[in-house]
């Protein structure tokens, strides 16, 4: 009989935020009288099927050791990010080498998603079930999609159908995840989510439609909609 593979949580914090314009990376904004990255390990911390939850820091974060992180029993720990997130999320990787095996799942959240839902966390597990090459939450595209020249003028419209906004978590196998991720940074690939090394190395990962109230908190005006958000979630017992 083999063991049911373990589902772990990684969140690279590691970055500056700098479209902020804050004077501190992003994920410690206050948000509700907290930081961000609190709220965020909170929910993940709080979804019964993971194991630990690990978070990637800077080696120049200062703000980590101000934080309560009492509550959060399944924090399995810290690990030093990298030079850009994928980097990040593959220290991650090697720093949960001696807890999890290559057959298990890793979650990748963002820092800067405090707003994620249980439901959509079960749903993304739910897919993993059945596809062999991981899956990712996702939004359809409501827009239509414009590509201009560099003075603003458009040279083309790009049908929307069948595109998706790719957000976190991303969740792959332990073992797929590094593999891809090394390959890609050797190549010199520029990865902006786990999804796009996966996919470098031949894999095809699910999306997974999610709720738009999983924002990512990018620019000032986020927050206040991060805040709602969470206040309508509160309202509702999500
Ligand atoms: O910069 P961006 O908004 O795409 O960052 C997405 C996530 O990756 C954030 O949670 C950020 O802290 C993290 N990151 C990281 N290491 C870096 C750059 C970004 O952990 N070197």
């Amino acid at each position: 009989m083999t063991a049911e593979a373990g589902i772990w949580a990684l969140v690279p914090a590691a970055g500056s935020g700098t479209r902020m314009q804050a004077g501190m990376p992003k994920q410690y904004l206050p948000l509700r009288g907290r930081p961000i990255l609190l709220h965020t390990l909170e929910r993940l911390c709080s979804f019964p099927r993971l194991r630990g939850v690990l978070v990637g820091l800077a080696a120049a974060d200062s703000h980590w050791r101000s934080l309560d992180v009492t509550p959060l029993s399944k924090l399995a720990g810290t690990f030093d990010g990298g030079s850009s997130r994928a980097q990040t999320v593959l220290n991650g990787l090697q720093a949960l080498a001696t807890r999890a095996g290559d057959d298990d799942w890793i979650m990748v959240h963002d820092a800067v998603r405090p707003c994620v839902r249980h439901s959509d966390l079960a749903k993304l597990v739910a897919a993993t079930a059945n596809h062999a090459d991981g899956a990712l939450l996702a939004l359809p595209l409501i827009d239509t999609l414009k590509r201009t020249d560099a003075t603003g003028g458009i040279t083309g419209t790009i049908p929307r159908t069948a595109l998706w906004r790719a957000l976190t978590p991303q969740m792959f196998r332990v073992g797929q995840l590094r593999q891809a991720l090394s390959a890609a940074l050797m190549r010199g690939e520029e990865i902006t989510d786990e999804s796009a090394a996966i996919e470098c190395a031949g894999g095809r990962p699910l999306v997974v439609e999610g709720r738009p109230d999983n924002i990512k908190i990018t620019l000032p005006a986020d927050l206040a909609l991060a805040e709602l958000y969470l206040k309508q979630q509160l309202e509702e017992g999500a």
